[in-house]
């Protein structure tokens, strides 16, 4: 086709290549979630079905990237890392963003009611998303690790929260104050002494959130391997964990 007079808009366009041989990690997060939690009778303090439909969706859009090494999944929240010398939609920024995350929130949508039943959905849920790029393996871990810490310390400060509100029938105020200034160790105690919790027994993907990873399954004797993803909820914040997945983040 011959070029129109419109067509020297198109310069406008900026270039959004990411830096080669870095990690690319995108990460999505729910937006305004406290409410929507609300909305929808989320599970105080941790809702399972909203945990597995985040999860789902992951994994839709895990399946359909093949770059994507890891994906990393907590609260409202799920980051997904690639291979680090990927071409994915040339390493485009905006393409690549912008496709994983409605992926990722038609998903969301789309399975609904596979995790939440007779539960409606009362209005369409929406993400940000961001992309960061990190040089090194080690930065890579560590972003992995910082989710994952994070995911802890807002487990423990909210498991012992709704403990005070919902069997000790404080106030929302009275809970917070009571744990204001607390550490972790405190926070354990007053869960087993006064609620009769052990921290330690709660749900693994509650303490740690979900990791997304993919096995090359051996098939047959001809040495056909098919990747198959799976979830774990290990802690990463041991080195074992690095020891055992060793070929993570290169395959
Ligand atoms: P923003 O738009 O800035 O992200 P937000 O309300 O989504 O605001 P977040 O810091 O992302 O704030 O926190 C997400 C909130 O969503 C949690 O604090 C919690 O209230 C709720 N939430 C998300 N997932 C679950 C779940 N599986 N079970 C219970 N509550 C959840
Ligand atoms: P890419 O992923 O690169 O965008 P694409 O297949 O979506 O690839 P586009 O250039 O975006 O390619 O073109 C969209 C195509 O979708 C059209 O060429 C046409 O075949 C089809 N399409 C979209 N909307 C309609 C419509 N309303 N009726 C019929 N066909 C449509
Ligand atoms: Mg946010
Ligand atoms: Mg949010
Ligand atoms: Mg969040
Ligand atoms: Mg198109």
């Amino acid at each position: 086709m011959a070029k129109s007079s419109f067509e020297y808009v198109k310069s406008y366009e900026l270039d959004d290549t990411l830096l080669p041989n870095t990690w690319i990690v995108v990460r999505i997060d729910g937006k305004c979630f406290h409410k929507f939690a609300e909305h929808h009778n989320f599970t105080k303090p941790n809702d399972l079905r909203a945990l597995n439909l985040m999860n789902y969706a992951a994994y839709q859009v895990m399946k359909d990237t093949h770059d994507i090494c890891v994906a990393f999944g907590q609260s409202d929240e799920y980051s997904f890392i690639f291979n680090k010398n990927t071409a994915f939609y040339k390493r485009r920024g905006a393409k690549l963003l912008t496709t994983i995350n409605s992926k990722f929130s038609s998903s969301y949508v789309f399975y609904w009611r596979k995790f939440f039943g007779d539960e409606i959905l009362q209005y369409p849920p929406c993400f940000d998303g961001r992309i960061v790029l990190y040089p090194s393996a080690e930065n890579v871990i560590d972003y992995l690790k910082w989710r994952q810490a994070d995911v802890h310390i807002n487990n423990l400060y909210n498991t012992a929260f709704w403990a005070l509100v919902l069997q000790g029938n404080l106030s929302p105020g009275q809970a917070e104050k009571r744990l204001c200034g607390t550490v972790s160790a405190d926070k354990n105690e007053l869960l087993f002494k006064e609620f009769n919790i052990n921290y330690n027994k709660e749900k693994e993907i509650f303490k740690r959130g979900t990791i997304l990873l993919k096995l090359h399954v051996q098939l047959d004797v001809k040495k056909k391997t098919v990747a198959s993803i799976i979830d774990i909820h290990e802690d990463m914040l041991k080195e074992k964990f690095w020891l055992k997945y060793e070929n993570l983040l290169e395959p």
